[in-house]
């Protein structure tokens, strides 16, 4: 099995939708190469923080009760008989949607601070990002070419540095919606792990703090300097994001 075959068939294999023979073929694979066998663990950790980190809202009854009844009609248009599948993939997009319509009443009914709120929109969205369909909008490692692209997108102009003689490429950027706003996004890479710089123009009236918090696995990074506030999310060990911020400041 060659390699560049794999990656869709990865996460049908993690789905455990694959027929049994083609199974054991990637299973095999997986055990002996290295790059898709790390990228295989990296899918598997990616889906199961989406399922635990991703903010999720309960459905309303009536919402449930027409999914159900379009679900059972559609099971018996379908000879013969098959087991309902769910793919984990599309599952993840509706309650991402559902999770960004009902955004407004969470935040009213939220007792967290507007800082763990923030965190928390900062981790959807660069667990989002690693989902595979919306990393970068700006595919580079040109620091000339990813910060003229923001132009005319955002009424700010971020400041993009690369560090790769440091360790940490830049690849690319694009725009996130966080805070209520569009925000920049850039995209770095150390080693396997993706690093989500997000900056905007900062309130009036935020002060200039740095501050790191962890939740659930990932780290945060936050500060404030010349007018933006940053935050940078990753995998990475808190020492790791850290070089990364000083770097940058
Ligand atoms: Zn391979």
């Amino acid at each position: 099995m060659r390699c560049a075959s794999s990656q869709h068939l990865l996460e049908l294999h993690l789905d455990g939708e694959l027929p049994a023979s083609e199974s054991v073929e990637i299973q095999e694979h997986i055990e002996n190469c290295a790059s898709c066998g790390g990228l295989y663990q990296r899918l598997e950790q990616l889906q199961s923080d989406i399922r635990t980190q991703v903010t999720r809202h309960r459905a309303p009854a009536h919402l449930q009760q027409s999914i159900q009844a379009a679900l059972r009609k559609a099971a018996a248009n379908e000879l013969p008989a098959r087991p309902l599948r769910w793919n984990w993939m599309a599952v993840a997009a509706s309650v991402l949607l559902f999770a960004s319509m009902a955004w407004n009443v969470t935040f009213l009914r939220s007792r967290d601070s507007a800082r763990d709120v923030l965190a928390q929109e900062v981790l959807s969205s660069h667990l989002r990002s690693l989902m595979g369909t919306h990393l970068l909008d700006v595919p580079s490692s040109d620091q000339h070419t990813v910060k003229p692209w923001f132009n005319g997108k955002l009424n700010f102009s971020p400041d993009v540095k690369d560090f790769s003689s440091q360790g940490f490429r830049l690849v690319g950027g694009r725009i996130e919606y966080i805070a209520e706003r569009p925000v920049a996004a850039l995209v770095y890479q150390r080693r396997q792990h993706f690093i989500n710089l997000f900056m905007w123009p900062a309130p009036s009236s935020s002060s200039s703090g740095y501050s790191e918090m962890k939740r659930s696995g990932y780290n945060f990074v936050s500060w404030t300097e010349d007018g933006m506030t940053c935050w940078a999310v990753s995998d990475l060990q808190t020492s790791e994001l850290e070089q990364f911020a000083q770097l940058y400041k």
